[in-house]
């Protein structure tokens, strides 16, 4: 973890390094870690790509100093883009469908931005259409549009990816991460695979969604309550390529609340619904090479803990299963 012996200049400095944590539930000869990116400024792992594809964004010049950045979004990339957005000299504009967690609108306001709400019943597909539109209505505006902005993969790439492999001296066996644009798992793989080609990868999504189908894996669709992740249009997940993952994990929603009960009670960690998807399907992939059933080069398995649970608390994600809205 970087321990920051000087004065900082910003808050953007202090994006990334977060740390890489052992989880303690998975078997002594296969090692789980999971890397804790509630440590952003923001507060979760989304804070890399606001600050990458902004400053990126700034640099290919879609948009200028003083201009407007406007994302649909339902929550994290909208925190992360804010935090950025305030330091670079842009406005932030977020379209986001009522239904999202409240918290996260809050705190998106808090950070100078402005968000405008859609119908729930119209879905993630209207929130998009009217942030283009809004786009199309202002000078020196640009939507970055996370789930097909290819700079969303990249700043794992150049950033979750390195840190990880640093802290482990090379030697990772297996990378696991819950899907939504799936940029997270996207760079980490990429760069994953370059340092091992044999890199063993597993996408996580919850019971319900419909990412394994882009893989041939048989799923239902369904509903499910885990955030973050998971799809029911897989035409949108344009950053996934199945050529970087060997397959997809999907885990039930009541596995991943208790979980996260579990590892709070047990291991410190406030964490959300996502990591838990990604600590149960990453303790599965530790079982599965301490069997010997998946070939991988090195023994460690990683994850990511995308959030923290003080976000989702209004929602019940410390009470019972069936109270808990997701
Ligand atoms: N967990 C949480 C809480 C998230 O907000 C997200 C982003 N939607 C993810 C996981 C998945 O990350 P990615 O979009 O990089 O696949």
């Amino acid at each position: 973890m970087t321990t920051y012996r000087e004065p900082l200049d910003s808050v953007l400095e202090t994006i990334g390094e977060t740390p890489l944590v052992r989880v303690h539930d998975s078997p002594d000869e296969v090692p789980v870690y999971a890397k804790l990116e509630s440590f952003n400024p923001g507060a979760s792992i989304k804070d890399r790509i606001g600050k990458y594809m902004l400053e990126g964004m700034l640099e290919r010049g879609d948009v200028a100093p003083g201009g407007t950045i406007i994302e649909p979004t339902a929550g994290n990339t909208g925190i992360g883009i804010a935090v950025a957005a305030g330091q670079l000299d842009l406005d932030a504009v977020f379209v986001v469908p009522e239904r999202f967690s409240v918290e996260k609108q809050t705190l998106m306001r808090a950070l100078g931005a402005d968000v405008i709400n859609t119908p729930s019943e119209d879905g993630m597909g209207r929130a998009i259409e009217r942030a283009h539109e809004l786009a199309d209505e202002l000078d020196n505006a640009a939507v970055p549009q996370q789930f097909s902005n290819p700079l969303n993969a990249e700043a794992h790439y150049e950033t979750t990816g390195p840190e990880i492999y640093d802290a482990l001296d090379g030697e990772v066996g297996a990378l696991v991460a819950g899907c939504g644009t799936a940029g997270t798992l996207m760079g980490m793989a990429r760069y994953g695979r370059e340092q091992h080609e044999d890199t063993h990868v597993v996408a996580v999504e919850p019971e319900g969604s419909l990412y394994g189908t882009l893989l041939g894996q048989e799923r239902e669709e369904g509903e499910y309550k885990t955030e973050g992740i998971g799809t029911h249009d897989t035409s949108t997940n344009e950053l996934f390529d199945p050529e970087l993952v060997d397959t997809v994990h999907a885990v039930p929603d009541q596995d991943s609340h208790a979980e996260v009960q579990r590892l709070a009670a047990e291991e410190g960690h406030l964490v959300a619904s996502s990591a838990g998807a990604n600590a149960v399907a990453a303790k599965k992939v530790a079982q599965r090479i301490a069997d010997g059933e998946v070939d991988a080069p090195y023994d460690a398995v990683v994850t990511v803990f995308p959030d923290s649970s003080e976000r989702y608390l209004s929602k019940g994600i410390y009470g019972e299963y069936e109270e808990w809205e997701g």
